[in-house]
């Protein structure tokens, strides 16, 4: 049995005729002529039972997709009695059949689900079709890939010395209990590979995904079903999170949480564990994914356009949305009136709107709660006399959240937007003295208290190496002579730290191992 080294999924290109628009444009057809029972999945049944909550496409306010069912706390503990009731059984299945079924999915996704896990990401996401591809298709099937590929190769028996007469031996258990995966909107692919991951170790999982990503969470769960996943392994409940911390956080058989979200709700979480730990049989496992203040920075002598582009698809694509996205640009002067040209030019080219017209790179934020937050922050710089909006500014929810790609230009480094996580579509630049890279480097390292991507453009050997070490931790993910954004799974393993999560790097067996607890044996003979 051998999982040979996987390959990344292509990304298709969606061009005017090709046959992946025309399956596409067919897939959002259907989803949009009807509206959908969204049911929770507990022990492999389907459950629509609660408060009844309609699901609109963010783009378009008018149309519903469907209902949910906001959960009750008891299908809290009847997913957690279901986990454990699955978890004998499904540890006891050798590794890689359980490999097998995700990468069934991987193969399932590729294939006959691409399409209709990308109409329900576009639709109840507002991704476009580009952006639906990259998260929901490929690095979804990556994720399931690599891992299965890593999850082998930690397998592996450890060259441990066994000295005659003694056999030693390391054998990976999965953690004792059951783990919670919280997942965000942002990424269909990690809303997947949150439970995916510690599932595919052995363990058994409840899976309280963000609400507005629940249309898309219940392909994923018709995806694993029909990849052979048993009942009981993952348990998608739609119960609030309050509810499901107050039941979760003080169960005996808690062993871990796999969380991506805010910092502020990782840190509460994070409480609520300690405050409950001679409560567990275990130390449970925390591992969370959470906040960015995602920075460029560009020495005098950096090519104008290279990061004139960085900037843009750094800060704008996915609406900002993500983790990753550049949200504060240090530019050097001499470099900036350069940049600004070619940033405004290329940002004048952006068309904003529905993702159903695939020629729009610019769709709507997810929730009111975001646009209102995001509204705030542009209206913020705009009464700021230090501040300069030179290009967007502008909102409109009364059809859609939109919010157009935001520039501001500060004379304060400590602005608000240069410091506070915004998590949308605006990017605040300071421009430096040309002979003051020292002075921002150290900025760049000191203004956020986050840690999670950012990128330094230069063309000197020596600088690069220089601004490498002084922002040694200001980036878990650090790109030289690129935008901050667009990890690839196998490619640049991804996470960051300080208060941008635990860093255990999602699709890598570095994450994986958190899933595991290891036993030695050793046997004389
Ligand atoms: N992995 C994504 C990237 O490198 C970001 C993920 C996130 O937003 O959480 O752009």
């Amino acid at each position: 049995f051998n999982i040979a080294v996987p390959y990344n999924e292509p990304v298709l290109s969606y061009a005017p005729g090709s046959p992946e628009k025309k399956a596409l444009l067919a897939a959002i057809h259907k989803a949009k002529s009807k509206q959908s029972e969204l049911p929770a999945f507990i022990n492999g049944k389907r459950v629509l039972d609660g408060e009844k909550v309609s699901v609109h496409p963010p783009h378009e306010h008018a149309h519903t997709l469907g209902h949910f069912y906001r959960g009750t706390k008891e299908h809290v503990h009847q997913a957690i009695d279901a986990a454990l009731a699955a978890k004998q059984s499904w540890a006891d299945t050798p590794w890689h059949e359980r490999a097998a079924v995700f990468l069934r999915a991987a193969d399932l996704l590729a294939g006959p689900y691409r399409a209709r896990m990308n109409a329900a990401t576009m639709l109840a996401q507002s991704k476009n079709a580009y952006q639906a591809e990259i998260d929901a298709v490929a690095e979804m099937c990556d994720f399931f890939r690599f891992n299965a590929y890593f999850l082998q190769e930690i397998y592996r028996e450890q060259p441990l010395i066994s000295p005659a007469t003694i056999w030693n031996k390391l054998e990976y258990r999965p953690l004792e209990g059951f783990i919670l995966a919280i997942t965000p909107f942002n990424f269909t692919s990690i809303a997947a590979n949150l439970p995916a991951a510690p599932a595919m170790c052995g363990n058994t999982v409840v899976w309280k995904p963000a609400e507005t990503q629940i249309y898309s969470a219940v392909v994923i769960m018709e995806l694993f079903e029909e990849a052979g996943l048993p009942p009981g392994v993952i348990n998608l409940i739609y119960t609030d999170g309050p509810e499901v911390g107050d039941i979760v956080f003080k169960h005996r058989d808690f062993a871990g949480l796999h969380f991506t979200g805010s910092t502020g709700v990782f840190q509460h979480l994070w409480k609520e564990i300690g405050t409950n730990i001679d409560k567990y049989r275990s130390y449970p496992r925390v591992v969370g994914e959470t906040g960015g203040k995602d920075f460029i920075i560009a020495h005098k002598d950096s090519d104008a356009e290279q990061v004139a582009v960085a900037m843009l698809r750094g800060a704008f694509e996915f609406q900002g949305q993500k983790c990753s996205a550049a949200s504060r640009a240090y530019i050097s002067a001499g470099l900036w009136p350069a940049v600004k040209e070619r940033l405004l030019k290329d940002m004048n080219t952006l068309k904003m709107g529905s993702v159903e017209d695939f020629g729009n790179f610019v769709n709507a934020v997810i929730d009111e709660r975001s646009f209102d937050k995001i509204a705030k922050y542009i209206d913020g710089e705009k009464k700021n006399p230090d501040a300069e909006i030179i290009a967007g500014g502008g909102y409109d929810k009364s059809e859609g959240y939109f919010i157009e790609p935001t520039v501001i230009v500060t004379k304060d480094p400590h602005s608000t937007t240069m410091e506070e996580e915004i998590f949308g579509p605006v990017l605040t630049v300071y421009v430096f003295e040309d002979n003051c890279w020292e002075e921002a480097l150290h900025l760049v390292d000191t203004t956020s208290p986050y840690a999670l991507t950012g990128a330094v453009f230069a063309t000197d050997r020596n600088i690069i190496d220089h601004a490498t070490k002084a922002l040694a931790n200001s980036a878990g993910n650090f790109y030289v002579n690129d935008k901050p954004t667009g990890a690839v799974v196998g490619q640049q393993p991804f996470g960051g730290a300080r208060g941008s999560g635990t860093n255990d790097k999602a699709g890598s067996a570095l994450n994986l191992t958190r899933w595991m607890s290891p036993r030695l044996i050793k046997e004389n003979f």
